[in-house]
């Protein structure tokens, strides 16, 4: 085979070995085609980004295709269940609303439940209350309990989904303990020099600080923002999408666990960004996302610091990066995985499930036989698909926000937005209609609590919704609330449910 050249893969090399490194040597060691070899290089000294610990649903597939029992998990990793993202202040401050994972009511007749709401909000009588209401993951997160859903569709606990928190570092370890039982390689070293073949550019090996050398077929770069292989060596242009999304820096800090273990991340918008709070049963990951042409760096970490709801434990640490993307996430025998393909700041959890897609995808492509470049074009056009789609979510929260007075937010709500986003909103805002592209990630239960949480009102409703009557829909929506109502209230709460599961401590 010579279409992309070189030839067969036998021996995979994984540089980097924080979540994306782990999370990559896990799945290939248990997924490749026999007599494929996996070693993965990495280097102590330099460490791991060392934030990323709040996921979305897509990480119980993960996990479950790894065959990883989630009590284990949940135990070995600190973490605690994650029901939704409330988004504080983002519309104007005191505001609140939640985007549940789940969704909101059943469709009737082929009308979407979003439809009904918005008819019977508009007839105002009987007031339907807020959309989240109708959702089952909202309500318990908002009353801070928690169970596993229920596998019978019939019954309104199918309708829970859910994610984790967990301490990367200890996921990271998880993994590792995992792939290396399965047969990894692991090799610490500091990769300092890149052997590439003098006519195609395809890597050969990468050479260590101590001259050991380490080559292979297929190279998977999850070495971090600094994108060893594919950004330096390969030199595939990154993408920047500042002018969209201008937060650039972020200082982190873990504190001391105090109050409700809620089933929750919290994002808080400030002056020149958001402040996460990610609670985990041993501690509370907390930063600041900010932007620092608007914001002076001892202000936002003043701001962090004032925020924090217990003691902080150390010293506040400060992150750089920028928003955007490399133009090919494969070139050659080299995929990026991980912050080394890009990076979009972590309002809705979505880097880690990048790491995921990226991985299925070259399991699904896995280049056994030699370098297809249709093969290849097909991986780059759904993973950039995928981060675009996932890029137009985060601006959404941006550009609607509705706090004025403050320059970082007038620019966001004024700024020209991708051409994709704006062909979105003006489905929504017509006639209340939302459709779910192709691969994208988010359904359109998470676009409707995030449009309707902003306050991005249609115009108009879906002429279907108007022929149901509307007693009947109202009764129908009484009738949902209600179920939803007690099958919340009959849940644990989230302390209780790990306290009997999966305590850590
Ligand atoms: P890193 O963790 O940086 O790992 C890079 C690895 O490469 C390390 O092992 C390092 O030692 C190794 N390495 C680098 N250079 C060399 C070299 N020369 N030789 C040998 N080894 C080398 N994602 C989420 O899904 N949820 C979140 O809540 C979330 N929050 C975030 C908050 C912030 C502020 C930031 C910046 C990111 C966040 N992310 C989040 C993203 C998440 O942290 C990353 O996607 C995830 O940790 C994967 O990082 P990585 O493995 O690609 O890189």
């Amino acid at each position: 085979m010579r279409d992309g050249q070189p030839g067969r893969v036998t021996k995979v090399v994984i540089v980097g070995g924080g979540t994306a490194g782990w999370m990559t040597a896990a799945a290939l060691s248990r997924l490749v085609p026999s007599g494929v070899s996996v070693t993965l290089v990495e280097s102590e000294k330099i460490g791991t980004v060392g934030v990323g610990e709040a996921t979305i649903p897509s990480l119980l597939d993960f996990n479950r295709m790894l065959g990883i029992d989630e009590d284990a998990f949940v135990r070995a990793t600190g973490a605690t269940f994650k029901l939704g993202i409330e988004f504080r202040d983002w519309t104007r401050p005191g505001d609140s609303y939640l985007h549940p994972f789940g969704t909101h009511g059943r469709d009737v007749d082929g009308v979407s439940f979003h439809q009904l709401w918005l008819r019977q909000a508009a007839l105002g009588n009987p007031d339907p209350g807020p959309i989240g209401d109708y959702c089952l993951s909202a309500v318990a997160a908002r009353r801070g309990r928690f169970t596993r859903p229920s596998a019978n569709p019939q019954s309104v606990l199918s309708s829970l989904f859910y994610a984790f928190h967990f301490d990367a570092a200890l996921y990271a370890r998880f993994l590792r303990d995992l792939s290396e039982r399965s047969g990894v390689v692991r090799i610490e070293g500091r990769v300092v020099a890149v052997d590439q073949d003098a006519e195609t550019g395809f890597i050969e090996a990468v050479r260590l600080e101590d001259d050991r050398r380490v080559d292979g077929e297929l190279f998977v770069d999850c070495s971090g923002f600094r994108s060893l292989l594919l950004g330096e060596a390969l030199d595939v242009p990154f993408t920047s999408w500042k002018h969209w999304l201008p937060c650039d820096r972020a200082w982190a800090v873990q504190s001391a666990r105090e109050g409700i273990l809620t089933p929750y991340t919290r994002a808080t918008a400030d002056t020149a960004g958001w402040r996460w709070r990610i609670p985990l049963q041993h501690r509370v990951g907390n930063g600041y996302v900010y932007s620092s042409a608007h914001i002076d760096d001892d202000d936002a970490r003043q701001a962090l610091l004032a925020g924090l709801e217990g003691q902080a434990l150390g010293e506040p640490r400060q992150l750089h990066f920028e928003a955007g993307r490399r133009d090919r996430l494969w070139d050659r025998n080299c995929v990026a995985i991980g912050l080394s393909g890009g990076f979009l700041e972590p309002l809705e959890s979505t880097s880690i499930h990048l790491i995921q897609s990226g991985i299925a995808r070259l399991m699904s492509l896995f280049p056994d036989l030699g370098f297809s470049l249709t093969e290849i074009d097909e991986y780059n056009r759904v993973m950039l698909r995928e981060y675009d789609q996932v890029r137009d979510f985060i601006i959404l929260h941006y550009h609607a926000n509705k706090r004025s007075g403050s320059q970082f937010w007038d620019q966001c709500r004024t700024m020209s937005i991708p051409a994709s986003l704006s062909a979105k909103l003006a489905l929504w805002l017509g006639k209340a209609r939302v459709f779910r592209e192709q691969g994208e990630l988010f359904t359109p239960d998470g676009w409707i609590a995030v449009l309707l949480g902003q306050g991005v009102r249609p115009t108009s409703i879906d002429p279907l919704a108007a022929t149901l009557p509307p007693g009947e829909s109202a009764r129908f929506m009484a009738h949902v609330r209600d179920m939803i109502d007690k099958t919340a209230t009959a849940m644990p709460t989230h302390e209780a449910f790990i306290a009997e599961h999966c305590a850590s401590m």
